[in-house]
């Protein structure tokens, strides 16, 4: 194995905090239009809640918000559509223990992948905004190569463009089917990063991590 690919939200960026940070950002940007009683701490869950962890979609999630019991003077979801995905970008906070793991992972030799689901503009600002450029040798995001998470055609893009066979590659994502499902299928090695969803039932729980901090020891484990 001396390939690793990553998928971007809720593996490399935290996505509860970044919502949190937004939220902060919100309150602020929005005071005056806000019922006096409404907190950052009241904003922080509704808005995590309504995101659904990054699944909801832009249309659903901003008349949700426009509904909320929060407005003094009511602003439409159009604009709260656009204000969100301008800003939450923006505000993106990394993993716990990200660039150390980055840097190991490179120090150990492995050339590093990131696949992930998503508009071009919003991932990669989230990129830039996280440096993360730099470790990465190719950056594949759906919208822009026209398939998407679990498609294998997108993980099949990925290898064609690292330069590797699917056996040479593990796959460390959070999300069971998009990222652990559509990898094994692509015949990557596969990660699961607990945490962010579920794990089905009707499937057996596969090899997997809690932190990024046990990602190192176990692909050194898997590798050796
Ligand atoms: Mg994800």
């Amino acid at each position: 194995m001396r390939y690793v690919f990553l998928d971007l939200d809720n593996t490399l960026t935290d996505r509860k905090a970044t919502v949190s940070a937004y939220a902060e950002y919100f309150f602020t940007e929005y005071n005056d239009s806000l019922d006096p009683d409404v907190s950052k701490e009241y904003l922080k869950e509704a808005f995590n809640g309504l995101d659904r962890g990054g699944y909801e979609t832009h249309e659903v999630r901003s008349q949700l918000i426009s509904e909320l019991g929060i407005w003094k003077c009511t602003v439409s979801a159009d604009e709260l559509s656009k204000h969100w995905q301008s800003w939450v970008p923006n505000n993106s906070l990394p993993m716990i223990g990200l660039y150390q793991c980055l840097t190991e992972l490179i120090e150990m030799s492995f050339k590093l992948c990131l696949v992930s689901n998503g508009q071009s503009k919003n991932q990669r600002e989230k990129i830039k905004k996280l440096a993360l450029d730099e470790y990465f040798e190719k950056i594949v995001i759906s919208e822009e190569v026209g398939f998407k998470k679990p498609d294998i055609q997108i993980f099949q893009k990925a290898l064609c463009e690292m330069g590797c066979n699917a056996d040479e590659a593990f796959f460390v994502g959070d999300h069971p089917l998009n990222d652990y499902m559509g990898s094994i299928e692509a015949g990557l090695f596969g990660i699961w990063y607990e945490g962010a969803h579920q794990w089905p039932d009707d499937y057996p729980k596969p090899v997997s991590i809690k932190t990024l901090n046990e990602l190192c020891p176990l692909v050194r484990n898997l590798t050796i």
